[in-house]
């Protein structure tokens, strides 16, 4: 046996080679409050409830009531409106994916359902229409503000329409879509409206007490009948919890799954999941009830004056742009005079920073998105002053170029028919070996994946993660 100090220590050495987590120079995939008390509180509270199963509410009274404290917290910052009911699930996907379902079932069979969706609708709904069976019709949004067309998306619904899809705000680059006229659009054809608040549904509602001005997109627009809001996003929770909220029970029935067509227990099961472990829910549970209204407020007015500052200096510095009008705490800046963002984003990486490169997308150019939380409150002039720093460089260091014979094997490639032998050459041909790692700078990989069309793309990412998922 090994010790539980030995493996705890393996442990810790295993972590330190992540990013950080806490400290807020990780500007995607964590959300840190910068309060150290929310993280001890959030572990303490885990490891009280993690051997509790969310699979019987009655043999574990605990995690039904604090399921039901937390639908009800989301409910009052959304809308406040009576009759909202909802679930706590894993995470914004499979919110998303739920409320798919719950529209998909609810409705006649349709010889072939389908969802309308703006272009920038987070990829949950993309696996959901892959998962549940359902045609995806994609409406393009504004060119300019990125924000979903309202007209276009009304003209989109027809009698095979299950569900309307908006943001509120959009991944990609923090707009808001116009939740109000779609909604009327979706309530007209008596057709249901999922407003995906997974980002911005803990952070929007404060944002308008501190005096912004954030357009409706909650349970109170006409219309509107499915939202979901992350507590490991902006509510600052341990990983592993979000709320998906309906406005009626009727409306969620459908979400729900029952069998008694077997010899064991009658399965019923509130989410995808059955056995659930209590851990996050109790620990989301803790950190919401400690820190209450008012310091969701003071985290809020943190990250919003972060927000604010970095992006005017981002405004600032010459040759970048902040792509549309983001509302909350997401920014999105592009580059207008040829430097290379994916070596910038790595000079960043060299400096301690991450933020997240994202590929060119129907008017979208190649930008780097930064998701802002109150961890990075005192550190916005270092972050500009890293910036400032990292663009020199990648404009010293000129353009990233893919070798020809590289981009020419690339182009030459079926997504449909890609085999492991194509891939392993391509890593081959590209300097990674498989097993070596992935290198220091990603530039020139992104830069040769910018070459491929999406669906090569999708399917060259794919190989690598077998790849990266197969023990040594
Ligand atoms: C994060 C996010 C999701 C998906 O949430 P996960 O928790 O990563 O599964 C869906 N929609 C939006 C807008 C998001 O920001």
């Amino acid at each position: 046996m090994n010790s539980p100090e030995d493996v705890l220590a393996q442990l810790r050495q295993l972590r330190a080679g992540d990013l950080p987590t806490h400290g807020g120079r990780t500007l995607a995939y964590v959300y840190d409050s910068g309060l150290s008390e929310v993280d001890s509180l959030g572990a303490a509270a885990h490891a009280l409830a993690s051997s509790a199963n969310g699979l019987d509410p009655t043999a574990f009274p605990s995690l039904l009531r604090m399921e039901n404290d937390l639908v009800a917290e989301a409910s009052a910052l959304l809308g406040d409106v009576t009759g909202v009911v909802g679930s706590v699930t894993s995470g914004g996907t499979e919110s998303c994916l739920l409320a798919v379902l719950a529209a998909r079932d609810a409705h006649p069979p349709a010889a072939s359902p389908s969802i309308v969706l703006p272009t920038t609708a987070h990829a949950a709904f993309h696996k959901a229409a892959h998962l549940f069976g359902l045609r995806r019709i994609d409406v393009p949004v504004d060119p300019v503000t990125f924000r979903a067309d309202p007209a276009a998306m009304a003209a989109a619904i027809d009698d095979s329409t299950v569900l309307v899809v908006a943001s509120a705000p959009s991944y990609a680059h923090g707009v808001l879509d116009p939740v109000p006229e779609i909604a009327a659009a979706a309530l007209e054809r008596g057709v249901r409206m999922h407003v995906d608040a997974c980002i911005g549904g803990w952070v929007l509602p404060y944002f308008a007490r501190l005096g912004a001005d954030v357009p409706p997109f909650d349970f109170r627009v006409p219309g509107v009948t499915s939202i979901s809001v992350d507590l490991h996003k902006y509510a600052y929770c341990p990983k592993g919890t979000s709320v998906l909220l309906h406005a009626s029970a009727e409306l969620r029935r459908t979400h729900y799954f029952a069998s008694a067509g077997w010899p064991g227990y009658t399965m019923l099961n509130t989410t995808i999941q059955s056995t659930r472990s209590g851990g996050p829910l109790a620990a989301a549970w803790a950190v919401v009830r400690h820190l209450g209204p008012d310091g969701y407020l003071t985290l809020a007015s943190a990250a919003r004056e972060a927000t604010a500052r970095i992006r005017s200096g981002i405004a600032e510095l010459p040759g970048l742009r902040v792509l549309g009008d983001p509302v909350s705490t997401l920014i999105a800046f592009t580059g207008d005079d040829g430097f290379d963002l994916f070596t910038v984003a790595d000079e960043m990486k060299a400096r301690g920073w991450y933020v997240q490169p994202q590929f060119a997308f129907e008017s979208s150019p190649v930008n780097l998105h930064l998701t802002v939380t109150a961890a990075n409150h005192g550190s916005e002039k270092e972050f500009l002053t890293d910036l400032a720093a990292s663009v020199d460089a990648a404009r010293a260091a000129g353009p990233v170029t893919v070798d020809p014979a590289v981009a020419e094997f690339v182009a030459a490639l079926d997504p449909a028919t890609l085999t492991s032998e194509q891939f392993a050459g391509l890593l081959a041909a590209a300097g990674l070996a498989s097993g070596t790692g992935l290198p220091d700078r990603m530039a020139p990989i992104n830069a040769l994946l910018a070459t491929a069309p999406a669906p090569l793309r999708e399917r060259l990412l794919l190989e690598f993660l077998g790849a990266l998922y197969t023990p040594s």
